[in-house]
């Protein structure tokens, strides 16, 4: 999934949830001699008032919802919290997503132009060219992580071989191959 499917995805699921009855939402049993045992998910809690209700697990008389397998009450539960789980789901991805994209700022392709097969090189083409014209080797250009490449050199490196593009941290974070860091 891309990150704009993931976004569009992410839209679509706050939009159904944003249209919903407003919450919090509350499993209710009624327990009276029209209902028997019903099992419903209300917006007020302990009530038995229809126009209350958001959904029903368990309906048994007359016999209108009654799911095979028996689980009316975990059902329900589940329904009752659906809001405020998704609320919380979505905040979480939310400060996740934040943090993936610092750490994407942070380690993004930088262009070096190396006029000697990468035993030096240079910040522009140009400055590549003039050391090509001792060297005799046209400049050509290679991809290193902006910070790690400045970890490295700062550790006293000459030249690149840690910090090519993509970095361990980048492929972490599934900047491969051809990734351009957008
Ligand atoms: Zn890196």
């Amino acid at each position: 999934m891309t990150s704009s499917e993931h976004t569009g995805r992410e839209a679509e699921i706050r939009a159904r949830w944003n249209a919903t009855t407003p919450g919090p939402w509350h499993v209710t049993v009624f327990d009276d001699v029209h209902a028997m045992n019903l099992v419903a998910v209300a917006t007020v809690a302990d009530t038995d008032a229809s126009s209350e209700i958001i959904a029903a697990t368990l309906v048994q008389a007359p016999r209108y919802v009654d799911v095979a397998d028996g689980r009316w009450d975990e059902n329900a539960e589940a329904i009752a919290n659906a809001p405020s789980d998704i609320a919380y789901l979505l905040g979480q991805n939310a400060l996740l997503e934040g943090q993936l994209a610092m750490a994407r700022e942070i380690h993004k392709p930088e262009t070096r132009y190396t006029p000697d097969d990468g035993e030096t090189s240079y910040d522009t083409y140009a400055d590549a060219a003039e050391i090509s014209k001792i060297t005799d080797i046209a400049p050509t250009q290679f991809e290193v992580c902006e910070h790690c490449g400045s970890i490295e050199m700062d550790a006293g490196a000459t030249e690149y071989r840690d910090s090519l593009w993509p970095c361990d941290t980048a492929r972490a974070l599934g900047l491969g191959e051809g990734a351009t860091g957008e």
